[in-house]
């Protein structure tokens, strides 16, 4: 059972509509630059009483950008005050820290309303709004006796220079906070609960926003020939399938962009069993997939004016008489006959044949692909970045210019690593045209070798790029926009990316 999530409403109006509102705010936020001004609407008595409270509680002016200070007083109207450091030209990532920290301070001040008087535009209020509110996002629970959860505010009145333009950025972005919220949920949803059936479920469920839902199951990757696909998921009780999810928002006769994610709803390694400690953590071994599935979510709710096509490639890695073993040679979509070496390198395996058949199918004008990938990405770049791998060419260079760009402006941060066609060396089999690993090189420089893998399934002058996001999908301390957990990692960064 997933509980009530806490989505405040947000309802924008002009700076100087008059307080309190209809429903009395409980809580009032008011913004301070780092010049010392208070907003026009609080009185000097008023800003006189708020100083002083505020040495009371031992902090003065100038705030940090970013810093909120949470006053019990009834100075302004409400049982609360909440001062913010702000600076009206501030980045997004600033605007994102501020929206972070007020989510800390307004859980636990009560349910009621807040009314928010902060000198962002509109850009910024939609960036620092999304950081509240994704901070907000719990994970899904199943306990049956679990502590009530702090009560927060439950509608956000935020005052604007402008609010139609403010209220036009939200919409777009409350979509793309939809979308990180269902790659989280599905993140966080354990493997007897998010089988490859249930993932479907989801996927199709994508039709009542307009997305063309197409499952491909076990029947149809054999008569396609997706051999690598079908031996990763044979030990499964629930068979693998691929979930094509088309959003044409775009002109009639553009080419599509193709989104690929890895979707292992269970990672045990197969016959090359994992070890026991931590292995829990597999559950979310479809993270890629998730970011496909909320991107998708996310262009289809704002109705974006593009076209892509979302693949989730979904397989359980299981043990079993039926398992896959190392040493066999597997035939994939593309032609090309594959030695497997490590059972656990299972998801460049499904990627494989969904790159391909998505190629062939869609033909489309770029390709990218997330995938929780490999664990020597994380020994590499910890989990503040996502691998980046594109061909070292001209459309590989624009392409990952870009995307680092949008990693930047979404806080999704891109880190681009070398794709070498020196590894096909390591990638030799004496029995089949490729392995898909090197024996024992389940750390460095695994990541390197898995993206040259990758590459040779999509064909030369399809521009391409494969982000191994281990490391950023699931984090343990906190950002200014997600709490620890799950992340949805890669839908900010791809909503940007496609819509920019
Ligand atoms: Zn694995």
């Amino acid at each position: 059972m997933l509980p009530t999530p806490t989505r405040p409403t947000v309802r924008f109006l002009p700076r100087r509509s008059p307080r309190p509102l209809a429903d009395t705010p409980a809580i009032t936020v008011i913004g301070v630059g780092s010049d010392g001004r208070f907003p026009p609407s609080v009185t000097p008595d008023q800003q006189a009483a708020l100083l002083a409270a505020m040495r009371q509680s031992g902090t003065a002016l100038p705030l940090r950008a970013g810093q909120v200070v949470p006053l019990r007083s009834g100075i302004l109207p409400g049982t609360t005050t909440v001062i913010a450091g702000v600076d009206g030209e501030c980045t997004p990532a600033q605007a994102r820290t501020l929206g972070g920290a007020l989510a800390v301070a307004l859980r636990g001040l009560g349910d009621g309303g807040a009314d928010l008087d902060l000198p962002l535009g509109p850009e910024a209020a939609a960036e620092c709004l999304s950081a509240l509110r994704l901070r907000l996002w719990q994970a899904p629970t199943y306990a049956t006796k679990a502590d009530p959860l702090p009560p927060t505010v439950t509608t956000l009145h935020w005052r604007s220079g402008n609010p139609a333009s403010a209220a036009a950025l939200w919409q777009a972005a409350e979509a793309v906070c939809e979308g990180v919220e269902l790659a989280r949920d599905l993140q966080t949803l354990p493997a007897n609960i998010l089988t490859v059936q249930t993932f479907i479920d989801h996927a199709r469920a994508l039709s009542a926003l307009g997305v063309e839902v197409e499952i491909l199951d076990r029947k149809d990757l054999q008569a396609a020939g997706m051999g690598l696909h079908l031996a990763v998921g044979q030990a499964s009780a629930t068979p693998p399938a691929l979930a094509v999810l088309r959003w044409r928002g775009g002109p009639a006769g553009v080419a599509p962009t193709l989104l690929v994610g890895k979707g292992l709803c269970f990672d045990t390694g197969g016959i090359c069993l994992k070890p026991a400690g931590g292995m829990e953590e597999m559950k979310g071994d479809m993270g890629g997939a998730a970011a496909v599935i909320g991107t998708v979510h996310a262009l289809a709710r704002q109705r974006a004016p593009v076209s892509v096509t979302g693949l989730l490639a979904l397989a359980e890695n299981a043990i079993g008489e039926n398992a896959y073993r190392p040493g066999d040679i597997l035939s994939s979509h593309s032609g090309l006959s594959v030695e497997v070496i490590d059972t656990d390198a299972e998801g460049r395996l499904v990627l494989a044949d969904a790159l391909s058949w998505g190629c062939a199918t869609e033909k489309p004008a770029a390709v990218v692909d997330l995938a929780t990938l490999t664990g020597s990405i994380i020994v590499a770049l910890g989990h503040d970045h996502a691998g980046l791998f594109c061909r070292h060419d001209r459309d590989g260079d624009s392409l990952a210019a870009a995307l680092t760009d949008s990693g930047q402006r979404s806080g999704e941060a891109l880190w681009r690593m070398p794709l070498s066609e020196r590894w096909d060396e390591a990638l030799k089999s004496d029995a089949a045209d490729l392995r898909h690993c090197a024996p024992a090189a389940r750390l460095i420089p695994d990541a390197l070798h898995a993206a040259r893998f990758l590459s040779r399934f999509v064909p030369d002058g399809v521009p391409f790029a494969h982000l191994d996001i281990a490391g950023p999908s699931e984090i343990r301390r906190p950002l200014p926009w997600a709490p620890a957990g799950a992340t949805g990692f890669g839908v900010r960064l791809l909503v940007d990316w496609l819509t920019r």
